[in-house]
């Protein structure tokens, strides 16, 4: 693949522990940081024409990568960055952090985004994950997005055209996003900001933030908690090679240093198949492995 005219960051054999929260995986064969939704698209059509494995990413909070490594390109999207603020609604690119957003809405004296100051992702990939805290999620205030659809034409979709549900929606693995536009509600601008304080102050009590992590593996089976029952069962604690349970929250694990992605996986089936006997309820992971073929 040539990349002539290209203006944006590439790096060949490049470590993907540096591209994921939890400090874990392989080396990836090419990794591109576009700096344009052109660049972007230009770099998904080679890729397309020349049959090379395309994978698009954000923060990689939310994804365990392989000790094996990546081949192909891995495009990491935090650099389509630009904000547009417009009374009441913003619209931004797929690579701009949710937290700062957050943060910027408060600053506005809107309400609407105080449950994402502490979720450390980026735009797009709140979007896919329908991201979401303390009673709030991405589909509360999303009103359109764009994308770049399989066929490889950019679309706007309306809200009502993705469906939404716990922690997932239906463009995930279906499409890019490339840009979000929300809309957000005037408030108080303390009110605002002491909701947000208090939110940070209770993950930052809860959640065991000192280490490389990538926030919840489990997701809360219907109207139960993933921590309590891995707490029940006995994991807090427990250590797999350099991956841990973390004593704070069991239902974070938590990479002491030295972890695989291997020794993560291997905890993860561990506790599933645990729970599964001791309480017959089947955990699925929130999490996402990247499987490198
Ligand atoms: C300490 C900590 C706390 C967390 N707290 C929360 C929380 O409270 N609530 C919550 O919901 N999550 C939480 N998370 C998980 C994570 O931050 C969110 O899921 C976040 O939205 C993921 O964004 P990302 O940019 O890091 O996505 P990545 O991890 O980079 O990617 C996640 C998935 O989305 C896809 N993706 C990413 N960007 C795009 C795009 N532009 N278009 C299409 N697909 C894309 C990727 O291919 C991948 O499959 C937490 C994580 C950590 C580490």
């Amino acid at each position: 693949m040539t990349w002539q005219g290209m203006r944006g960051r590439i790096e060949h054999r490049y470590p993907l522990q540096k591209l994921n929260t939890w400090r874990i995986g392989g080396l990836a064969e090419t990794v591109c940081w576009p700096e344009s939704e052109e660049e972007l698209r230009e770099i998904w059509f080679k890729c397309q024409e020349q049959g090379i494995p395309f994978r698009l990413f954000g923060r990689g909070s939310n994804v365990l990568f392989p000790d094996e490594g990546l081949s192909g390109v891995t495009v990491i999207s935090t650099g389509l960055a630009q904000s547009v603020w417009d009374s009441e609604w913003v619209t931004v690119g797929a690579g701009y952090s949710l937290a700062r957003l957050s943060q910027e809405a408060a600053d506005r004296g809107l309400t609407g985004l105080e449950f994402a100051r502490g979720i450390p992702g980026t735009v797009g990939g709140a979007v896919v994950m329908n991201a979401g805290a303390h009673g709030g999620s991405i589909q509360d205030i999303l009103e359109e997005v764009k994308i770049l659809a399989p066929e490889g034409e950019v679309q706007r979709l309306a809200k009502e055209d993705i469906q939404f549900g716990y922690r997932e929606c239906s463009l995930r693995d279906q499409a890019i996003v490339l840009e979000g536009v929300f809309h957000l509600k005037p408030g108080d601008p303390d009110v605002i900001q002491a909701t947000m304080s208090e939110n940070l102050a209770r993950r930052k009590a809860a959640q065991p933030l000192e280490l490389p992590n990538a926030g919840s593996v489990f997701r809360n089976p219907p109207g139960g908690s993933a921590g309590r029952l891995i707490e029940e069962a006995g994991w807090k604690g427990k250590r797999l090679g350099g991956a841990q349970v973390s004593s704070k929250h069991a239902n974070f694990i938590v990479n002491q240093g030295n972890a695989t992605a291997r020794d993560v996986l291997a905890l993860i089936r561990e506790i599933k198949k645990d729970v599964h006997h001791q309480f017959g309820v089947e955990l699925k992971t929130e999490v996402r492995y990247i499987s490198p073929s």
